[in-house]
């Protein structure tokens, strides 16, 4: 039997667990804490199958202008730690061009379309109750008709394109759908297909013990002490005790960069920090999660309250939080609805790993046989990971993958 360590529980490592453990790997899935307990806990909780597109770096002046004087609050940066971000976001701009982007987009569509269908194989099969999850889509408030109506032409061509579903509301059809909102703008987009998830954490820790049930070993380790053999194989060090395998799977989200420095590849990430807080609901709330297209968030009804997760955030790799989106955002949800106090005394923070062609990196690093990489899934590292699990699965098994997997080489970055 074939033996693998993977690192990482977040949604990427669980998922890729699953997926090796399937297909016949023995399987050991390490993490210095509790399964889905970092990014894959703290994001928006939406499986966004509308995003056939990742989000490129906006090009054109007036959106460069709005985010370098601060009047947006989709995106913010400390100009102190720009020239540290610099080279990362100069390869993004390069991948933004429209070209690039539509070439990118058509490998990342492929994989968006696995998305819903590969969750589900393991919601059924982790038997995740019906509350978790819901398959209303998400809305997506406007204050503009003209933005609006900008927003509407590019829903249209993800439809022609992508078969995307997508439903404009009038405010009048906005109010009926969520009659605890104060305000209703221009009106809204309703993206139908994505699928939003009410805890995302716990969405993780019923995949891993699904992982557990089906035979796996979840055990702690700090992913730092991983040493390549002379002969071959890798070992580690756990909480339980050394651990050896023929196999390494890298699911470390933003942290990935960090271990490969230490096996000579320097990756270049681009670091998008985003916070979350829960707020007590004290009208009717929200019954679907908005995004908020004029402040750059997401309102999100969740068990512990409703979460604003707030847009990008450029500061130093160790600067301490600055909330500034998260107070901006919270002033504008509290126009739109009735909020009460906040449930946590500080914010949530945490990084999304993007990579600067927006694609997530699978495959066997260059150098390393063995050596497995499974990261970089941006800002939809949740919703893809039982997609991208599963490829990357398939290549370690030898089997025909679900997709090309060319253009998620990690040659690419990583030399
Ligand atoms: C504010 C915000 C909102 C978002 N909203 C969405 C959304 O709505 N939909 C969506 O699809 N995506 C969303 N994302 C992106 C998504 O959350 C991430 O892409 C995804 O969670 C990344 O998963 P991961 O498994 O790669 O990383 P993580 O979930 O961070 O997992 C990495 C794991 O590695 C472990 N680890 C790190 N270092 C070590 C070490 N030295 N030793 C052992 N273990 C270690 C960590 O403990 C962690 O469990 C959002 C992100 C943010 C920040």
């Amino acid at each position: 039997m074939r033996d693998v360590i993977v690192l990482g529980a977040g949604m990427a490592g669980v998922a890729a667990a699953l997926h090796l453990q399937r297909r016949g790997w023995s399987v050991a899935l390490v993490d210095r804490g509790e399964p889905g307990r970092e990014t894959s806990f703290g994001n928006a909780g939406i499986i966004q199958a509308e995003a056939v597109e990742p989000y490129p770096m906006p090009r054109d002046i007036a959106s460069l202008l709005k985010v370098a004087t601060g009047r947006g609050n989709d995106v913010r940066y400390d100009l102190l730690a720009l020239p540290g971000h610099v080279g990362s976001l100069l390869r993004y701009w390069w991948h933004s061009a429209p070209a690039r982007h539509r070439t990118v987009s058509a490998a990342y569509a492929g994989v968006i379309a696995r998305s819903t269908a590969d969750h589900q194989e393991l919601m059924t099969a982790a038997g995740v109750p019906d509350d978790l999850v819901r398959r209303d889509g998400f809305r997506e408030l406007h204050r503009s008709v003209a933005l609006l109506d900008a927003d509407t032409v590019l829903a249209e061509r993800l439809r022609t394109e992508f078969g995307v579903g997508y439903r404009r509301l009038s405010p009048a059809e906005l109010a009926a759908a969520e009659p605890g909102l104060k305000a209703t703008g221009a009106g809204a987009l309703h993206w139908l297909d994505s699928w939003t998830v009410r805890d995302p954490g716990a969405l993780v820790a019923a995949y891993a013990d699904l992982f557990e049930r089906e035979g796996g070993t979840l055990l702690r380790g700090d992913a730092a002490t991983l040493a390549a053999e002379p002969g071959g194989g890798f070992r580690l060090r756990t909480a339980d005790g050394p651990l050896a395998a023929s196999a390494v799977v890298v699911a470390l989200g933003p942290w990935s960069p960090e271990l490969l420095r230490r096996f000579g590849y320097r990756v270049p990430m681009v670091r998008k920090r985003g916070y979350h807080r829960h707020y007590k609901v004290t009208g009717r709330g929200l019954d679907l999660p908005l995004r908020d297209s004029d402040f750059g968030y997401v309102a999100a009804p969740m068990t512990t309250g409703l979460r604003i997760t707030t847009g990008a955030e450029f500061a130093g790799a160790e600067a301490p939080p600055k909330p500034i989106q998260l107070g901006r955002a919270e002033a504008a949800l509290r126009g739109l609805v009735d909020l009460g106090e906040p449930v946590e005394t500080v914010p949530w923070l945490g990084t999304r790993p993007c990579m600067p062609d927006m694609l997530p990196v699978i495959g066997q690093a260059p150098r390393h046989p063995g050596l497995w990489l499974h990261f970089g899934h941006g800002h939809q590292g949740f919703t893809l990971g039982p997609a991208t699990g599963r490829l990357l699965a398939e290549m370690m098994t030898g089997e025909t993958p679900v997709v090309d997997p060319a253009p998620f080489a990690p040659a690419r970055w990583c030399r």
